[in-house]
């Protein structure tokens, strides 16, 4: 089995795999260009290097989100995908947004504005049963995240397409299904794929069905929020509006425009696209496995490309 790598990091890929696949020859693609390559497995790589590559029998995106891959012209039409599922990137999700619904269930928003006029007072705590945090999304990552905070004792309400059964969690879908959620959370927290149905999920419509003071937290994808409703609804300076604020660590263009409004609103915290970076050792375990069932012709779970994840 041939396999070649695009990624950032390819060196370090190329011997995670290498010790897991030693039946395999690895490239990585600033090698001279290699070809009859089986597999390719890549992270946003080059339209070129996918228009040379158009033979391969799979292709593995090294990440969760397909959206780049998906986009990328020079993608092969019938050649199938496999994306990392979960990972190990569940867990560093769940702790980022752990850090987020924290955030603003135990007022560090507020106390850090009431710190900067010296103001000593001390706000009554919210519980964390009547804290809704509200998960849009129930995939490999999303299931995760839902079931953390609901170990944490946090009320949390989860919503995908399709209906799901998550222990401890109480599931939504459809467009009722949002409607539903929506009333009931304080923290709402984005974790679908970018996709032509998902795009600005989080608009004007969405914001106003939240409770007033609710809050947002979007480590999914930028798309997903209409960044102009989101600055109407939080309103602008200290004083909280309908939204009382906004973590963020994806933007529909990446950095974010050292311009943007976002970066100067006091309400607003800002990473940059650090939610959950791929483990390789995990996710190495996962391509390899996933190498020898293609190769094995066992089945494999593939990216549905018209859905878009
Ligand atoms: P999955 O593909 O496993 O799951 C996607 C979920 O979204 C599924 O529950 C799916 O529903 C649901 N969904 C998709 N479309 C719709 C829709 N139109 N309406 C309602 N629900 C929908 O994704 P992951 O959990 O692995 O990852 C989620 C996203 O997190 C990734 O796509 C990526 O964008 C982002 N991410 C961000 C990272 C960061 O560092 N910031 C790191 C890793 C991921 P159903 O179950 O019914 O199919």
């Amino acid at each position: 089995m041939r396999i070649l790598i695009h990624i950032d990091d390819a060196d370090q890929w190329r011997e995670a795999l290498a010790s897991r696949l030693p039946e395999a020859e690895i490239f990585t693609s600033d090698q001279d260009a290699v070809d009859d390559i089986d597999y390719l497995a890549v992270w946003k790589p080059p339209a070129a290097l996918l228009e040379r590559q158009a033979r391969v029998k799979g292709i593995v995106n090294l990440g969760a989100g397909v959206d780049a891959l998906l986009n990328n012209p020079g993608l092969p039409q019938d050649v199938p995908i496999v994306k990392l599922r979960d990972a190990g990137m569940g867990e560093l999700m769940a702790d980022y947004v752990r850090y987020g619904v924290l955030h603003f269930q135990r007022d560090f928003d507020r106390y850090q504005r009431q710190e900067a006029s010296a103001e000593w007072r001390e706000i009554p705590v919210v519980a964390k049963v009547d804290w809704g945090v509200g998960i849009l999304g129930l995939g490999a990552i999303g299931t995760h995240v839902a079931q953390s905070l609901a170990a944490d004792g946090f009320s949390v309400h989860g919503w995908s397409r399709s209906p799901k059964q998550v222990e401890g969690v109480t599931c939504h879908h459809g467009d009722d299904g949002l409607n539903e959620l929506l009333g009931r959370v304080r923290t709402l927290v984005t974790l679908l794929p970018d996709t032509q149905s998902t795009r600005h999920i989080v608009n004007a419509d969405t914001l106003a069905a939240l409770p007033e003071g609710a809050t947002l937290i979007n480590p999914g994808r930028g798309p997903l929020v209409d960044e102009s409703a989101l600055l109407e609804a939080l309103g602008p300076g200290h004083e909280e509006g309908r939204l009382r604020g906004a973590i963020l660590d994806a933007f529909p263009t990446e950095p974010l425009a050292a311009d943007n409004p976002l970066w100067a609103h006091p309400r607003v915290r800002i990473t940059p696209h650090m939610a959950a970076p791929t483990l390789i050792e995990e996710a190495a375990d996962q391509v390899a496995d996933t190498l020898r069932a293609w190769e094995a012709g066992e089945p494999v779970t593939t990216v549905d490309r018209e859905a878009g994840y």
